[in-house]
């Protein structure tokens, strides 16, 4: 699993809503923004690095029907709400869902990273290997020959 550590925005921004949850035994929701530093692989040179995300969130809660002391079966309009219970909004959850969906993809460590050479495998951000000295076609050599070879 993703550690995830959640700035000092986020609970700002969160402040409001979990007022609401405490004050009132009905709905509560909100919209706010987090930012999260997650360590992410680079998809390219696969150096470690740490990514910020700020996700925008909108998000509905619901007491539990539990917590209600009643049966209450949720709507079909509650399929995207959140259940809370006894005034207390777990936004873990909710977080971590939101960080994961902000998150892109196939990392960059910087939109210009050079990769790994795909001869000799050195970090081409740090190394400036041999290799790239070599002309381009030469690498396709091999392949030439053995699709000339598959083709007979
Ligand atoms: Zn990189
Ligand atoms: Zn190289």
């Amino acid at each position: 699993m993703r550690r995830l550590l959640v700035g000092p925005r986020a609970t700002r921004a969160w402040l409001p809503l979990l007022a609401a949850a405490a004050l009132l035994p009905a709905r509560a929701g909100g919209a706010g923004s987090l930012a999260a530093t997650v360590p992410q692989l680079c998809g390219r040179c696969l150096a470690g690095f740490d990514l910020t995300v700020s996700p925008s969130i909108e998000a509905r809660f619901v007491p539990s029907p539990t917590g209600r002391g009643d049966e209450q079966e949720l709507g079909a309009d509650d399929l995207e709400t959140d259940v809370y219970d006894q005034g207390t909004l777990d936004l873990s959850a909710l977080l971590e869902t939101e960080t994961s969906l902000a998150l892109p993809m196939k990392p960059l460590c910087r939109e210009e990273c050079r990769g790994l050479c795909p001869i000799c495998g050195e970090n081409r951000n740090t190394t400036a290997c041999a290799c790239q000295e070599r002309a381009p076609e030469l690498r396709w050599e091999p392949l030439k020959a053995w699709a000339a070879r598959q083709s007979r």
